[in-house]
């Protein structure tokens, strides 16, 4: 067995327990790190950035996103059913906390909006690959040289185990090393960060009852299995709801062309099972909204249909609707990319020569469907009596042939599980502290209720920054004390 001892040890490196390190170190803590993965930064190498309120960015760029604005919009969206109090802490840090970055380093691209009705609040990283997902790996790898500055220790293939408990104080916490053997670390505070469990199938059915690749799909990174939530339960946290952290996607985007991805997430006819309607597709953009749709429609499915006069258009003009993510409005090769998707066995894209044809293949009432399409066409000419859709987006299907693809609940990964007060100390059931128990991230994340924000995005690295932070803090003051 390894023996360590330290004061904190903070479990996880993702960017909330990095930053949890960094602050804690720079707060004159002594602070070990374990991580389960062979690299640090977690999800966040996959992302692009964090979210800040009244940041200089937001104020060079002529926006305004003032923090009364931002709290009031999240407390109303969220019918006040989440602690005000820790979402008032972290939006009121999160200014600072992005000119807390630049000193370690990190440089940002400026605000930006991930769709045009969200606010500018998401703080792409600075890569050398221009805006486009991994950037914020750049903000991770800062972190991690600055911790290692300030004397943090890392243990990589280190997965902790238990959080050990003498007279209801935090003692110490075992892990695991490369080779199985056990790792016993001494301290006085725990930080815990282990990024939820959107990669645990059984958690996430006994938890919220999805079903991955069934009724939820889910493009969390593997590895993060739920273990600081178990941890922390055990240790005396409350236990509260686990959610998804929702986003919508075409099914089986990952191995489509982007082409074909691309179309399907226009604003164009979304239907569901009974070929009706179900929203303005308008705000399919906000990929939580689209996901909360498709999870109320019968077979927890929606089907995006387009015709050939729209491809066609699109081929031509490129796609309404662009976003940092999928930043190519380029769609000329979508008929290259449907009959590659056919030789691929791809069974979640269809293509028929009539409306009926496809509502067939897509296991859909045809004079249902067909219905729909006449009355939608009819919007087209006029107005969207049904939802309201804005006329620019009101596009005729009436030439086939007609293409349709499955829209599926998806998710980040979870977010929630463990009671923390804006501290970001780990309460029991009480709502009173767990003496040298904290938690930050996405393991804590139960601010949003029901629905991800995606109105103000960066929301969930913004979190597990902020919360990163204020753990830190917050377990420096308690060892220190
Ligand atoms: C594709 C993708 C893109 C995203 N883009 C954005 C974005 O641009 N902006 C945004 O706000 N959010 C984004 N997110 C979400 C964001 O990345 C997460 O909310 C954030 O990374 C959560 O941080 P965390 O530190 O809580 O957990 P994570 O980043 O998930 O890190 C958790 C860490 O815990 C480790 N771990 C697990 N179990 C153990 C254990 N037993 N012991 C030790 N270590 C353990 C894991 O290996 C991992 O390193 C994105 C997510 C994905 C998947």
């Amino acid at each position: 067995m390894k023996t360590y001892e330290t004061e904190i040890v903070v479990i996880a490196a993702g960017p909330a327990g990095l930053c949890a390190a960094v602050q804690a170190a720079e707060d004159g803590a002594s602070v070990i790190v374990c991580e389960k993965a062979p690299t640090v930064g977690g999800a966040a190498n996959m992302g692009m950035g964090p979210l800040g309120i009244g940041t200089k960015y937001q104020k060079q760029q002529m926006i305004e996103v003032s923090l009364e604005k931002a709290f009031t919009m999240f407390m109303e969206y969220t019918h006040y059913n989440v602690d005000a109090r820790l979402v008032r802490r972290y939006f009121g840090q999160s200014a600072e906390t992005i000119e807390w970055l630049e000193e370690k380093g990190v440089e940002f691209e400026g605000a930006y909006r991930y769709f045009p009705k969200s606010e500018a609040t998401w703080h792409i990283v600075k890569s050398n690959a221009g805006i486009g997902p991994r950037a914020a790996s750049f903000m991770n790898k800062a972190l991690y040289a600055q911790a290692m500055e300030l004397g943090v220790t890392f243990l990589l293939e280190t997965p902790a185990k238990k959080i050990l408990m003498e007279n209801g104080r935090v003692s110490g916490v075992l892990a695991a090393d490369q080779n199985g053997e056990e790792v016993r670390i001494s301290c006085r505070a725990a930080i815990v960060a282990t990024g939820g469990a959107g990669c645990n199938p059984q958690m996430i059915k006994e938890e919220t009852g999805l079903e991955f690749g069934k009724t939820v799909f889910n493009f969390a990174i593997p590895g993060i299995t739920g273990d600081g939530l178990r941890m922390a339960w055990e240790a005396g946290a409350d236990r509260l709801p686990v959610r998804i952290e929702m986003a919508a996607s075409i099914e089986g985007a990952d191995e489509l062309p982007g082409s074909v991805a691309n179309i399907f997430q226009q604003p164009n006819l979304l239907v569901n099972r009974h070929g009706k309607r179900v929203m303005n597709e308008e705000q399919m953009q906000n990929a939580t909204y689209l996901s909360n749709v498709a999870a109320h429609q019968k077979g927890k499915v929606c089907f995006s249909i387009v015709d050939t006069s729209i491809v066609k258009y699109y081929m031509r003009n490129g796609v309404d609707n662009v976003s940092l993510v999928r930043t190519n409005p380029d769609v000329s090769d979508f008929l290259d990319g449907i009959k590659y998707a056919k030789e691929q066995g791809n069974t979640s894209v269809f293509e028929a020569d009539t409306v009926e044809e496809l509502a067939e293949k897509m296991g859909i009432d045809p004079e249902a469907l067909a219905d729909t399409v006449d009355e939608y066409n009819d919007y087209c000419g006029s107005v969207d009596e049904e939802f309201f859709k804005d006329k620019k987006y009101l596009k005729p299907l009436r030439k086939g042939p007609y293409y349709g693809a499955r829209v599926r609940p998806g998710g980040y990964g979870t977010v929630g599980g463990i009671r923390i007060n804006e501290n970001c100390e780990a309460c029991d059931s009480e709502c009173e502290p767990v003496p040298g128990l904290y938690a930050a991230g996405a393991d804590a994340c139960n601010i949003y209720d029901d629905s991800y924000m995606f109105l103000l995005p960066g929301n969930s690295m913004g979190f597990a920054v902020n919360t990163g932070r204020i753990a830190g803090m917050s377990a420096a003051e308690y060892v220190q004390d």
